[in-house]
């Protein structure tokens, strides 16, 4: 296959550009375009022969576009209007405008590319912006699939469900539609059993965007957590065709201990909430950009010290006094995820680096709202076939 040419637009750190070397596509991603400054530093170093633009794509014209006369597009736009705590802007969001204006500009285009893929969160898939997205594709005579996948469908023990659109060009007497024989072997069997159920979705599953069970009127185990809970846990951490959270940490000695305990207040403020983890464990929670700053939602945790049960230092912990609690919470020895092993759940591979000049927090935010490396690596792999 001859070099694909590449268009990455709202690229970020370079997830999609990542997965595009993953997948062993021969390409050269010949655009990126961002406007977040820090981002941009952090693809420019990863990629430095990339031409990265750090415009809006609004800013750009149809000109610009047929300049770079790109097959594929691969693409995340901003998420927050779609996602279900935000406030479900949709179209109505002036994030969503650089997006409607690609949409209005897809048609106009001097070649259609041959291929798109493109990343978002669930919720997505009923918005009004996907359904404007499905009607542009049809009219310029793309075959598409939708699907919902996390990447525990890899084997990789993180939750990060999200909604990916494959587009492809109709070939002009052939029927080309991706087969969804290939999706379904791709999707996880295993995956049928737990709370993040991929869904292929063409047309939309009535249940796909389903928020997780309510908690109100179970009954509450020891630490804020249900039967019901528990047993999803359980469930995950004996599936056998997902690795262990101990294959994606570093060293012990490279990680500074005291840089990423969680400290005191935490501890007492946040603990029956916490989502915590230990290294033999084939699960943790999707990461979000609060990382390391809230605490609520935002990733798991991870229990270090392996000598002391979690039962036991939660069972009946209001009972004590909150220097006791404290005492008590400090065995477990939990800490964050180091950026690093953030990102090796997201599926970077090692030869991905921040610049020095980037923090911590900053490092959690942009690996936030990235995306899994290899699970989009597989989906094109899929689409290329
Ligand atoms: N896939 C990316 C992350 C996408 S998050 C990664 O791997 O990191 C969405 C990105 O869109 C953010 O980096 C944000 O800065 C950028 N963005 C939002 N609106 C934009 C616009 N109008 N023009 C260009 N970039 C935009």
């Amino acid at each position: 296959m001859e070099n694909l040419r590449v268009l990455e637009l709202y690229s970020g750190i370079g997830g999609m550009h990542f997965a595009l070397k993953e997948s062993g596509i021969p390409a050269q991603v010949v655009a990126a375009v961002d406007i977040n400054t820090t981002a941009n530093q952090i693809y420019r170093h990863n990629f430095p022969g990339t031409p990265l633009w750090n415009k809006t794509i609004e800013g750009l014209t149809l000109d610009d576009f047929n300049k770079l006369s790109f097959d594929m597009i691969l693409m995340s736009p901003p998420c927050q209007p779609f996602t279900r705590i935000g406030l479900q802007g949709d179209i109505a969001d002036p994030r969503t405008k650089s997006f409607l204006y690609l949409l209005d500009l897809l048609p106009r285009l001097c070649r259609l590319p041959r291929f798109i893929l493109m990343e978002n969160v669930k919720g997505f898939e009923s918005s009004s912006a996907r359904e404007r997205l499905v009607k542009t594709l049809m009219k310029c005579g793309y075959t598409f699939q939708e699907l919902m996948v996390s990447p525990t469908s890899v084997g990789i023990p993180n939750s990060r469900l999200r909604y990916f659109l494959m587009a492809k060009i109709s070939a002009e007497n052939a029927c080309t539609q991706i087969s969804s024989k290939n999706f379904e072997a791709f999707l996880h069997p295993a995956e049928s059993d737990s709370a993040e159920q991929p869904t292929v979705l063409s047309p939309p599953h009535p249940d796909a965007c389903q928020p997780e069970k309510e908690m109100q009127g179970c009954h509450v185990l020891f630490k804020l957590e249900t039967a019901m809970d528990a047993e999803r846990k359980m469930n995950q951490n004996s599936d056998l065709s997902v690795r262990q959270i101990q294959d994606f940490l570093e060293p012990k000695m490279e990680v500074n201990m005291e840089h990423y305990l969680l400290p005191p207040k935490t501890l007492l403020r946040y603990a029956l909430i916490l989502d915590i983890v230990r290294p033999a464990c084939r699960r943790s929670v999707c990461f979000t950009k609060g990382y390391g700053r809230y605490v609520e939602g935002t990733g798991s945790v991870l229990q270090c010290c392996m000598e002391t049960e979690m039962e036991s230092v939660f069972r009946g912990l209001d009972q004590y006094s909150e220097e006791e609690k404290l005492q008590r919470l400090l065995k477990l020895k939990l800490r964050y995820f180091t950026p690093r092993e953030v990102a090796n759940l997201m599926g970077f591979p090692q030869s991905f680096s921040f610049p020095e000049q980037i923090h911590t927090k900053q490092q959690y935010r942009v690996l936030g709202n990235s995306l899994n490396v290899v699970v989009v690596a597989r989906l094109l792999q899929l689409l290329v076939s």
